[in-house]
């Protein structure tokens, strides 16, 4: 069986593993800082903060912003459930919009769902791809938006606009008008979940690239604080001579350990010019194979203004009903190889089902994903194991198009 996305774990991640473990601290502590510089060297942001998961990371903002009952969070509605659940469990109303063909959030949707509650945008990357960033930011920055933002924290009084926080899950390393994720907005949130490109087997982080009013040294000691049950002290500074400590506010417990940071330091340092690298080169034998066939429809990852990172390979066929996607799946699984769909569209699932949400309101959210395919990208793929993908996807599109 070819798999979908196997971490990548070699000699070199497990001895770093060990090293952490056998050196008498395996929770939040150096390595972790380590983690954080060169998350924030190499997306040139001022300040990151490690976390737990990107739900977590999310999660965070949304409540330090004082988003709360009766505000209003835009989100695509083609997107992992995580994006809208930390809406929910601030008790604020997540805004559905529909995307584009590309699978980036419509601004022009974002536009006509703005109102005097909207506090947050949460445009996602899908499959590594970044949103329009420029538009988004010059629209919560346009005049006539901002008179419509109802400031009720001292951090929104502060912003006094909408903020526009990334969901980066799948986009580290990409390139925006040359910039590298992390930096095109106010928030950037990454998952580092064992099937992300970039992993530590969970985990996120926040890059704070916030306007010059913020400031961002106080505030990463705040969120450092707030992931730590409020303590004003880390067990690490505790241990190393000033064990007094106080308790500031009734915080979170969502810190990353130094066991994780590890693997994650490991990933960092070979990302740009060795698994980037790879996964480019996938994608690139993905296209030039299934560009012959009439029926598919190539995923967006490069453009003159967008570099891709490579995660998704978001394949889809040309005229076809879901049923017919679901047997083009069973025909590749039958011959050895995981595949996937990216995502069931947020209107789709139960729980936002229930709340009322409709999927007939967003056909090109329902459109992009009734035809889609994910197949398999990871750094261990073998040339050999990608002409078998090839081969079986081929195969099972035409097999269930013909007639
Ligand atoms: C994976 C994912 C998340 C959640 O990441 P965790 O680190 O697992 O919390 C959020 N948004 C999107 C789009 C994702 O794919």
């Amino acid at each position: 069986m070819i798999d979908f996305s196997p971490p990548r774990i070699d000699k070199k991640t497990v001895e770093a593993v060990a090293k952490v473990m056998f050196s008498g601290w395996i929770t939040t502590g150096p390595k972790t800082k380590e983690f954080e510089q060169k998350i924030a060297d190499y997306c040139h942001v001022p300040k990151v903060l490690c976390v737990a998961s990107a739900t977590a990371g999310l999660e965070l903002i949304l409540r330090w912003f004082g988003v709360k009952e009766g505000d209003e969070v835009i989100v695509p509605a083609y997107t992992y459930c995580a994006t809208a659940n930390v809406i929910i469990h601030c008790g604020a109303t997540p805004v559905m919009v529909d995307i584009c063909d590309d699978f980036t959030i419509n601004v022009q949707r974002i536009q006509t769902a703005i109102t005097s509650r909207t506090k947050v945008i949460i445009p996602v990357d899908i499959g590594g791809y970044p949103a329009d960033y420029d538009v988004i930011n010059a629209l919560v920055k346009s005049p006539e938006v901002k008179a419509l933002f109802k400031a009720e924290s001292p951090e929104q009084q502060l912003l006094g606009r909408i903020l526009v926080m990334a969901d980066a899950a799948h986009s580290f390393g990409a390139l925006y008008k040359g910039k590298t994720c992390g930096s095109f907005t106010d928030i950037t949130v990454f998952s580092f979940h064992a099937i992300k490109n970039l992993t530590t087997a969970e985990g996120g982080a926040n890059c704070f690239n916030l306007p010059d009013v913020f400031d961002i040294e106080l505030i990463y000691k705040q969120f450092y604080c707030k992931i730590l049950h409020g303590q004003s002290k880390d067990a690490y500074t505790k241990l190393h001579g000033s064990w007094r400590y106080d308790v500031l506010e009734a915080g979170y417990k969502c810190n990353m350990t130094d066991i994780l940071a590890a693997i994650g330091v490991v990933e960092i340092d070979r990302y740009k010019d060795d698994m980037l690298v790879k996964r480019k080169s996938i994608f690139e034998r993905y296209t030039k194979a299934f560009s012959k066939i009439p029926s598919v429809i190539i995923p967006p990852y490069e453009s003159d203004e967008k570099t891709s990172s490579y995660h998704l390979y978001l394949l889809r066929v040309n005229n076809i009903t879901e049923e017919v996607r679901d047997a083009i799946i069973q025909q590749i699984f039958d011959n050895e190889v995981a595949v996937n769909v990216h995502f069931i569209p947020l209107p789709m699932l139960t729980v936002y089902k229930n709340m009322g949400y409709q999927i007939e309101d967003y056909p090109q959210t329902y459109q992009n994903y009734s035809c889609e395919i994910s197949i398999p990208v990871y750094y261990d793929l073998t040339d050999q194991e990608v002409e078998t993908v090839i081969k079986m996807v081929s195969r099972a599109i035409i097999d269930k198009t013909q007639n």
